[in-house]
């Protein structure tokens, strides 16, 4: 079986073709620049990567692109598009929709009625989708949405303290999102530590650009840093993550600034950018916070004592801890950090070692906890493609 997985942006679209029956990608890459002028970066495992400047002018050329790629006698890895069995789309927003499922007419429909609560990645999901479909007329397709793993969430975590109606009128309520990186780690973690999920309170630490925490417990997220839109939780690269609402309205008098103009200085100039005026790159940050530059130092700062905050309160909420994993860009790849989030967390039973933190290979699953530590701390690199993937042939099937 092969199953195509796609995600698409505003502007670039990536893509993973999966091998389930080996258990292997054997093709990804990457189109960008979508109405903006085009490019395409193929890559095949162990052959040289390709990569070309074409002009791409909406999503549908650069999905009629990746299978012109996918299918090339040269670059191709399957011979016709007939070979793949399914795509499977990520979707960032399901909304009321709880699982991934088969795309119809109805889901589509759903899905733009969404928008207004998604406007930046709803258009272009939607896009992606119907690229598809139009050059592969009659191809199960699967929505898999960053959103349903936190479906679980009792009304306690998921209403605002706002007057009511702005839920029932708008669906103003907290959603939270990376679910479906969320749900491959802590189901990995269940694995790596030998106990059914059902069984564990795990709290996953996804911390990438785009950073949420999630607490899982007995298999199910009780709690998420994101909200109503990707912005609520920790400081992010560009995004400043929870303040003070009121922050938002005085800003706006003082700088007399439009709803649009807000939304940007709150997603696009805060975060790491905008407390350290250096870069949103946490590697760029760190440099910058070594070399003495003390905005720099102040950001990370945040970042750990907010990430340290969240932990914490997961715990109170779930009654204890089992397991605590770090995934994505930063969680994955940053070991300053991740000492820095588990420093002075003993009393919590929380230790690494922090030796095999400094030196532990990248790239796969590994456990940080000292010895004696009551707490699982581990490391798990995460996969959402596969997670898309794994759906869309358990709803094909
Ligand atoms: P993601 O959005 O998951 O791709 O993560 C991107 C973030 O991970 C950026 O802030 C990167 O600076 C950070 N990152 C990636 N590799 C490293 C590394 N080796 N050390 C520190 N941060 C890293």
């Amino acid at each position: 079986m092969k199953i195509l997985v796609v995600n698409a942006g505003s502007s670039s679209l990536k893509y993973q073709l999966f091998d389930m029956d080996k258990n292997t990608v054997i093709a990804k890459g990457l189109c960008e620049k979508i109405g903006i002028g085009g490019a395409i970066t193929h890559k095949r495992p162990g052959k040289a990567d390709y990569h070309e400047d074409i002009e791409l002018k909406d999503h549908d050329d650069a999905i009629a692109l990746v299978l012109k790629l996918l299918t090339d006698p040269e670059l191709g890895v399957i011979s016709s598009v007939d070979e793949i069995d399914a795509v499977g789309h990520r979707v960032a927003h399901g909304g009321k929709l709880k699982a991934s499922m088969i795309v119809t007419d109805e889901v589509l429909h759903y899905l733009e009625s969404i928008v207004g609560i998604n406007p930046l990645h709803g258009p272009p999901a939607i896009k992606g989708i119907n690229a598809c479909k139009k050059v592969m007329p009659g191809k199960p397709m699967v929505t898999v949405f960053d959103t349903s793993f936190h479906s679980t969430m009792p009304e306690k975590s998921y209403i605002y303290a706002l007057p009511y109606e702005y839920y029932e009128k708008y669906q103003v309520r907290r959603y939270g999102f990376h679910g479906t990186s969320h749900r491959y780690v802590a189901r990995e973690a269940a694995k790596f530590v030998g106990k059914p999920m059902e069984e564990l309170k795990i709290i996953t630490c996804h911390c990438g650009n785009g950073s949420s925490f999630t607490a899982v417990k007995n298999g199910k997220v009780i709690d998420t840093s994101m909200g109503f839109t990707p912005q609520e939780g920790l400081p992010m690269g560009t995004r400043c993550g929870s303040i003070d609402p009121t922050i938002v309205t005085y800003l706006m008098k003082q700088e007399g600034l439009t709803p649009d103009q807000m939304d940007d200085v709150l997603n696009k100039k805060s975060g790491l950018l905008g407390v350290s005026g250096v870069s949103s790159d946490m590697r760029e940050v760190w440099a910058a916070a070594d070399a003495g530059n003390e905005r720099a130092k102040l950001a990370l700062d945040i970042l750990i004592q907010d990430a340290k905050k969240i932990i914490g309160s997961y715990i109170a909420e779930m009654g204890g801890i089992d397991v605590l994993l770090f995934t994505a860009g930063i969680g994955e790849n940053d070991r300053a950090f991740r000492a820095g989030v588990c420093k002075d967390m003993e009393y919590l039973g929380i230790k690494i070692d922090e030796a095999y933190n400094a030196s532990c290979p990248r790239g796969e699953n590994v456990e940080l906890t000292a010895p004696g530590a009551k707490v699982r701390t581990l490391v798990i690199p995460t996969d959402e493609e596969l997670m898309i993937a794994t759906d869309t042939l358990n709803l094909i099937k």
